[in-house]
């Protein structure tokens, strides 16, 4: 049997990097190729439009939002077959996100994950961490760090309740976060 074999692309980065626009870029090449694919992002970013990918830019691809792995594996099932798969939002996703992605590969399928690597407190994204391991190509974003104006920043920076002991998750834009370098990132760190 004549397999083609699948790939996996990741960008990862802070908030701000160009994360959205990565992924929105890329999947619009194979829309003009005209391959078959599906767009998701995590229900639990509702800041901009209730489905679309969108970036801080205003860039934006049709998508599927959805809630957990068993809903993207349901969505998949229903369509069949896909050529490209696209997925914003990453770190939101159980860990067996991972698993699935490597299956699909495996099956023959391009795809381009986008998520943050490190959360507010600057520790890893267990989700985003396991897909890092697991892929072939992985870039690395920086935005502009709002202290030194730097293009440098990897880190978020939650502008309130950024104490360790705080939600690690808290949907926001520009009102809650900004990007800052690792020199100018800043937790209170509760025991
Ligand atoms: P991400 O998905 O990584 O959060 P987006 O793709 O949504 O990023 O947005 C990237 C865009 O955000 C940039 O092209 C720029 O217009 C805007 N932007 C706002 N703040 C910053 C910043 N501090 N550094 C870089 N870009 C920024
Ligand atoms: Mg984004």
């Amino acid at each position: 049997m004549d397999q083609k074999l699948g790939r996996i692309e990741i960008a990862v980065g802070p908030m701000f990097s160009g994360k959205s626009e990565w992924l929105v870029s890329k999947l619009r090449v194979h829309q003009v190729a005209k391959d078959k694919i599906l767009a998701i992002r995590h229900a639990l970013d509702n800041r901009y439009h209730k489905e679309d990918i969108t970036s801080h830019n205003d860039s934006s691809f049709q998508a599927q939002a959805v809630k957990d792995v068993a809903e993207i594996k349901k969505i998949i099932q229903d369509l069949g077959e896909i050529e490209v798969l696209g997925i914003d939002e990453m770190q939101f996703f159980e860990t067996n996100l991972a698993d699935l992605l490597l299956e699909l590969q495996k099956k023959g399928v391009i795809i381009y994950g986008a998520g943050l690597d490190l959360d507010f407190a600057g520790e890893p994204w267990e989700t985003t961490a396991k897909i890092m391991s697991f892929a072939d190509k992985v870039e690395k974003l920086v935005a502009v760090c709002s202290v030194c104006h730097l293009v440098n920043a990897t880190r978020t920076q939650r502008l309130t309740n950024n104490s360790t002991t705080a939600d690690k998750i808290l949907v926001g834009g520009k009102e809650s976060y900004t990007a800052r370098c690792v020199l100018h990132h800043e937790v209170i760190r509760n025991k």
